[in-house]
């Protein structure tokens, strides 16, 4: 199959505008707030007047139905002014699986209360004893009639204290391997389920990320997404393809730094002229709007694939995933080296983003993990 698409439409270079704009409107103000983790509720208010959440979900449910490309653009952009709030948005992407795969009855339950952003939603993989390792999750989902009977607890769980629903990857056949596996929509103030302790984080702090206890929680079996046994093959689908809008937040996250890098080399002057003026700064800044480019690039070609459902898909999302945030480590660290101990100092954007960009090497798969992902594409099985 042909890749179709270069440049983005104009109605895409509309979107990136609009939200740049109100990005810098309404949550520069509270960078600091949310770096302390806090976000106020006027960023979430902004994005559903705005219509950040409804592109997420399709229009029969209350969305607007937007491409994914439209999608990885809006997040690039927030992020240019705050991965926290980028993450945020990107919240309306945790029910991938229940958008992707879930039934017309269930998409009619509970679609149009996320995409109106009344309710969210988060999604549960990871245990303590099962990170990288997806298949070995304990969390059982044991059938009694018509619902499944869920123990077990998982970690690292973002907006699990502020969301309503949560996607919960849990085993029902532990015999089964991967093929034991259930993903469930269930409602977070069922009795039994108990939100944990909330993580002091390095970074983005104002998405909170909690351990989330199940203990004989009811979950009816007209919840389950998918077919008996296939919750994993979907859970993994649905995170290929968000993995891409992380791509897209740390292209926003480097270009942020590439940004103010280029500001401040200007404005500031040592030996009588501005560092900028000293080649090897100079050739320093080059490099980071070359990373920056080329990742924004690949991630975009990524999301273009999944809106095209073309093979190469899964193998250029864990390409994009991989290099845009390994490329925003490299860029946020060199930020800070242009602007020498402001850049070191929390007066500064700089070391925020620098503390996010290691974030985004770890979530939605390590970039080893992409890395192996890469290499079975690559190799198959040898
Ligand atoms: C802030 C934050 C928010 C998160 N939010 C969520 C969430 O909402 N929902 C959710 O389910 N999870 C969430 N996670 C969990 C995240 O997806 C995991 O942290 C991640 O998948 C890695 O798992 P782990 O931390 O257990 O590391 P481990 O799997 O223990 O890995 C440790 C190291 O070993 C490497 N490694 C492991 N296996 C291999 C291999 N085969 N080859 C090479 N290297 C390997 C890893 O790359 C890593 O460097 C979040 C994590 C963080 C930090």
């Amino acid at each position: 199959m042909d890749y179709k698409q270069y440049d983005l439409t104009e109605e895409q270079y509309m979107i990136k505008d609009m939200v740049r704009k109100m990005a810098e409107k309404e949550i520069k103000p509270y960078l600091a707030e949310i770096d302390e983790g806090h976000i106020p509720d006027s960023v979430w208010q902004a994005f559903v007047e705005q219509g950040l959440v409804a592109m997420c979900y399709p229009e029969e449910y209350g969305g607007i139905g937007s491409s994914f490309l439209d999608i990885v653009c809006m997040q690039e952009e927030l992020a240019r002014v705050d991965t926290t709030c980028a993450m945020l948005s990107g919240a309306s992407m945790l029910p991938l699986p229940l958008v992707m795969f879930g039934s017309p009855e269930q998409k009619e339950k509970y679609l149009p209360r996320l995409a109106s952003g009344e309710q969210k939603c988060c999604f549960a993989l990871t245990e303590p004893d099962s990170g990288s390792d997806a298949a070995s999750i304990k969390t059982t989902a044991i059938r009694e009639g018509d619902c499944y009977i869920v123990n077990g607890n998982k970690r690292y769980i973002s907006f699990a204290e502020q969301s309503e629903l949560c996607i919960l990857i849990c085993k029902t056949n532990p015999e089964a391997g991967t093929r034991g596996i259930n993903a469930l929509i269930v409602e977070m103030d069922s009795p039994g389920i108990t939100v944990g302790k909330k993580e002091s984080k390095m970074g983005a702090k104002g998405a909170s990320a909690c351990e989330v206890y199940f203990e004989d929680v009811k979950v009816p079996v007209a919840n389950r997404i998918g077919g008996e046994g296939e919750g994993f093959r979907l859970a993994m689908q649905s995170l290929e393809k968000n993995r891409v809008g992380v791509g897209g937040i740390a292209v926003g996250l480097a270009q942020g730094s590439l940004d103010f890098a280029i500001q401040y080399a200007k404005e500031r002057y040592q030996f009588g002229a501005p560092i900028a003026a000293n080649q090897g700064l100079q050739w320093m800044i080059c490099d980071m709007a070359i990373k920056v480019e080329t990742a924004r690039h690949l991630v975009y070609k990524a999301a273009c694939l999944f809106d095209q459902g073309h093979p190469d898909a899964t193998k250029l999302g864990a390409m994009a995933k991989c290099y845009a945030t390994d490329i925003c480590m490299e860029v946020c660290t060199d930020g800070i080296q242009v602007c020498g101990g402001a850049g070191y100092m929390k007066e500064y954007p700089q070391e925020r983003r620098f503390r996010e960009a290691k974030l985004l090497q770890i979530v939605e798969g390590t970039n080893q993990i992409q890395r192996v992902v890469l290499g079975r594409k690559l190799f198959g099985k040898l």
